[in-house]
Parts: C-alpha cells; sequence; structure tokens
C-alpha cells in the first residue's frame, strides 16, 4: 500500500471514530463475498458510519485522496454490484448503521426512512401504522431500502404497485465529493425540471451514496386471495392474466408463472412443501387478487374467473386458499423456486424481460435453443409473467459435471439473451448490471444509450471513484 493510500485510511479513521471503520479480517468478510460465492474481493477497508455527515465527510476524503468506494447495503445483489475487486484498494462503505426510520406520515402516505433500514423493517412499520409499503422480494429479511433504490428492485408485486422506481418520491444522497443533495421532498407532483432523484435509482452506486428516502405508503388490503391454477401452456396462463385483470377491475397483485419441474424441484428440496395437485401440469400460475374492504368481493371473484378460465380451456385444475396460512403455503412454493434449484447442481441465471404477449415466444424458443446446444439439460422458467418478467435458468443435465456446465455459461447466455432482444425485450429485468453484465449489455444497448451513460458517470463522477468497474462498460 502506498504512503498516500496509508493516509487516506488515516484520515478516514480519524473521521468516523472507532465504531465507524474496521480491517478485522473476520468482521469484514462477509462484505467481501456474494452470498451465491459467485463473487470474492478484497479491500483496503470496511467503513461503518452512523449518519448522512458522516457518509459525506468520508466521502470528501475519498475524493480528496482519490480512493475508489463501494457502496454496500443487504448485499443481496445477484449481479456482483457490491463486492470489491480483488486488487484490494476500494473501501466498502456500508450503510447497515443508517437504519432509523426518520418520520411516518398517514395522511400524506409517506415513511422517510434512511438507507440501512431493512425492507421488512420499513414493511412492518408501515403495517403498524396501518399501512402497506408494497416492496415485496424474497430477500426482504437482508437487503435494504439503499440497496433497493440503487438496483430499482422489481419483485412480485410490481404489476398492481410498480417497481422501485415509482415507489419513491423523495431521496437525499451524497455526492462524489462529500456534498449532500437533500432531495426529500413528498411531492406527488414537482415539474420543475429534470427529475433528478430517477438518475440515482438504478445506478448501482455509481452516481451517488443513497442515504435516505421518502417512500410512498398505500392502504392495506383487507380482502387478500391467492390461488394457484393449472394452466393448459404458457400461452393459457398470458390470457388467464389479461381476463384476470378485467375480472378483478384490474385488483391482480401478483401473478407467478411455476413450472413443474421447478415445482418438483420445490418439493423433493423444501421441507413442508406440499403439491397443490393430485395430477401432473406442465405450467401453472400463483395468482393474487386484492381488494380494499374485508370479506369484500375478491373470493368470488376469484371464483368467478377460475371459472371463466375453466369454460375457455385456459385453466385445467385450480386450488383457492382458504385461510391465510393456506395462501402462506401456496407462496411458499413460488419464494422456494429459487433456493430449490441449488441442490439440483449448476444452474445459468437469466433474468431477462419481454413485453407480456412474447412471454409463451421466449420460452419457447430459449428453451429449445438451450436444449439442442446442451441436450438433457432441464428447463426452469419461471417467475414475474405478469410484468413480462421471466427467471430463465438451464439446470445441469442430470449426472453431468457441474463446472463443465457453469463453463458454457457465457455461450448459453448470448443465446438467450439474443432471443430475449429480438423479441423486443431486456437482458436485465430487475437484478441489474453489477459486474455480472456489465460487458454483456454492449451487445444489446444502442451505443447512443452506452455513450449518454458515460457522460452521465463522468459528470457525477469524474474522478470514477464510486463502485468503479461496475454497470458501466469499459
Ligand atoms: C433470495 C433472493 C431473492 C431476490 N429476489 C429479488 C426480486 O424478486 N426482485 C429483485 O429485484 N431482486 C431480488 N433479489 C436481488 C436483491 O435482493 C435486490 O437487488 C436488492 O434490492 C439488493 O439490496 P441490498 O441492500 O442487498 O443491496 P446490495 O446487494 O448491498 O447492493 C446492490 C447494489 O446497490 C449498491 N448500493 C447498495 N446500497 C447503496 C446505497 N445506499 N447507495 C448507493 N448504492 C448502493 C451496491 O453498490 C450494489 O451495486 C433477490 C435476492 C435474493 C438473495
Amino acid at each position: 500500500m502506498s504512503t498516500t493510500e496509508t493516509a487516506a485510511l488515516e484520515r478516514l479513521k480519524t473521521a468516523l471514530g472507532p465504531k465507524g471503520w474496521t480491517t478485522d479480517p473476520a468482521e469484514m468478510a462477509p462484505h467481501l463475498v456474494e452470498w451465491r460465492d459467485l463473487y470474492q474481493g478484497r479491500a483496503a477497508m470496511l467503513l461503518k458510519p452512523a449518519s448522512t455527515a458522516e457518509v459525506a465527510q468520508a466521502m470528501a476524503i475519498c475524493a480528496e485522496t482519490g480512493t475508489p468506494v463501494v457502496p454496500q447495503g443487504g448485499n443481496t445483489g445477484l449481479v456482483g454490484g457490491g463486492i470489491p475487486f480483488a486488487g484490494g484498494e476500494e473501501v466498502v462503505l456500508s450503510l447497515s448503521r443508517l437504519n432509523r426510520v426518520r418520520e411516518l406520515d398517514p395522511l400524506d402516505n409517506t415513511i422517510t426512512v434512511e438507507a440501512g433500514c431493512v425492507l421488512a423493517a420499513v414493511q412492518a412499520a408501515a403495517a403498524a401504522a396501518d399501512r402497506l409499503f408494497p416492496l415485496r422480494i424474497g430477500s426482504e429479511g437482508s437487503c435494504q431500502i439503499g440497496g433497493n433504490l440503487s438496483t430499482n428492485a422489481g419483485g412480485t408485486a410490481v404489476l398492481h404497485y410498480g417497481n422501485t422506481r415509482e415507489l419513491v418520491l423523495g431521496i437525499e444522497v451524497v455526492l462524489a465529493d462529500g456534498r449532500i443533495w437533500d432531495g426529500l421532498r413528498r411531492l406527488r407532483k414537482d415539474n420543475t425540471g429534470y427529475d433528478l432523484k430517477q438518475l440515482f435509482i438504478g445506478a448501482e452506486g455509481t452516481l451517488g451514496i443513497v442515504t435516505a428516502a421518502v417512500l410512498k405508503l398505500f392502504p392495506k388490503p383487507r380482502d387478500v386471495q391467492v390461488a394457484v391454477a393449472a394452466v393448459t401452456d404458457v400461452r393459457a396462463a398470458v390470457a388467464l392474466l389479461s381476463l384476470a385483470r378485467e375480472a378483478s377491475g384490474d385488483r391482480v397483485t401478483a401473478f407467478e408463472l411455476m413450472p413443474r419441474m421447478g415445482l418438483d424441484y420445490v418439493l423433493r428440496h423444501i421441507p413442508g412443501t406440499i403439491d397443490p395437485f393430485a395430477a401432473r401440469h406442465d405450467w401453472q400460475v400463483l395468482i393474487e387478487l386484492s381488494g380494499g374492504q374485508a370479506g369484500g368481493q375478491m373470493r368470488a371473484t376469484m371464483e368467478a374467473l377460475l371459472e371463466a378460465g375453466m369454460e375457455r380451456d385456459l385453466v385445467v385444475d385450480a386450488v383457492l386458499a382458504g385461510s391465510q396460512a393456506q395462501a402462506a403455503q401456496l407462496w411458499r412454493l413460488r419464494d422456494a423456486m429459487s433456493e430449490a434449484q441449488k441442490p439440483e447442481g449448476g444452474s445459468i441465471k437469466h433474468d431477462i424481460s419481454v413485453p407480456v404477449s412474447r412471454i409463451p415466444d421466449f420460452i419457447d424458443q430459449a428453451s429449445r435453443a438451450v436444449i439442442r446446444l446442451i441436450p438433457g439439460t432441464r428447463i426452469i422458467a419461471f417467475g414475474h409473467i405478469g410484468d413480462g418478467n421471466i427467471h430463465f435458468n438451464p439446470s445441469q443435465p442430470v449426472g453431468a459435471d457441474r463446472q463443465w456446465f457453469l463453463d458454457q455459461w457465457e455461450e448459453v447466455s448470448h443465446l438467450v439473451h439474443d432471443i430475449a432482444a429480438s423479441l423486443g425485450g431486456s437482458i436485465s429485468a430487475e437484478h441489474g448490471i453489477g459486474r455480472m453484465k456489465r460487458e454483456e449489455i454492449v451487445r444489446y444497448k444502442p451505443a447512443i444509450e452506452l455513450e449518454l451513460m458515460r457522460r452521465l458517470k463522468r459528470s457525477f463522477d469524474p474522478q470514477g471513484i464510486l463502485n468503479p468497474g461496475k454497470t458501466i462498460p469499459s
């Protein structure tokens, strides 16, 4: 380490005090590796500021000394964006100690929270005030609001409530030079020029450090009905979604696709899960309808929808949850679909989106192409079909060598991404770019978009110290 680097670290230690930093390998270890072990890195120090002012002080020192900074929330990201590189000269800046709910206003229907608040804690704070914060993702017990904003997280309620981007009214950000932008407005309407907060949302820590946000709250739904319907095929699932939106007055709060093989994995590996159907069906969808009134019409609406689906030969069988516990059991089948893939060996992950109407074509074309390339590959295509977002995860053939299969990641991904692009889709629907897709986006994004991204990066972070090597292609 050079004398300048050592001097920078000494200044950071003094500014943040003994609780605000560590170089203890055991304490740093979980911040240097991603949960699937796909990415590992090293860092000169872990910074743990406790306030926006401390984040600003730390950034000012990093700017003066040219120290590269990797912002980190709950470290549940799936594209390696929060993990430092192997060089060891970066510092990781954890937002975990900025974890206060600053204010909740039931009349404005807003909650103002610091970046390090865990998503589940924000959901609970909203619920305690008889409100709903609708962002719902599998990692909600660990991921943090700052990470959710920085990745523009999606999840299972996007269909009705929108992505994180649509749930944010205001934002507080520490800029690359250490200045604080207090944009914590609660306005539903504000047409005073560029909507700057949106630039930081989904920027994966490359343009600034999010320290707080004003989030939208909603009335709590009082009548939530959950069903799993076995459908004739994926085309029938898309048609059923359209029917569900019409029949419920657009009260579909989740519509999730589950393939038979994915369900088999869950039933095999996740204790306590039960097959909802006596017979085997290739495709099923989990449907959630939510209404505002307790004891309202949603049950009748769901029953009518399933009946109409059967009459039109879209639905072949259906199970409607009779209690909250049963609804939770049905949700468990969907929620466990990611973790159930691990024990089956290597899995090549994709997070694509296409227009909803093109999903059947995408699944059909991509499945055939991958199986042609690697015969015996088991295709697990599941997820947020209501948003046109499919997690398309080819699983290794039974008995194949895991590493041999994973070594074909790039070839498989190009096939899958080319098909998504040819159908007007995106190669990253909700997980972001990070390290994983940084060079891959060059194949698909128009040159003019890449140029504008690079220009923005240069104007917000001229020294390139904010999360270097992530999101913006080299
Ligand atoms: C089981 C599981 C299920 C998941 N399901 C979904 C899902 O349904 N939908 C979905 O969208 N994602 C999902 N994810 C991915 C992940 O949980 C989300 O991307 C989440 O929003 C990341 O939040 P985090 O706090 O863990 O961020 P981190 O992983 O810590 O960081 C993610 C990125 O944001 C940057 N960052 C973090 N905090 C800040 C900050 N305060 N300011 C600036 N930059 C920051 C980091 O540098 C990094 O680039 C899932 C992950 C897991 C493990």
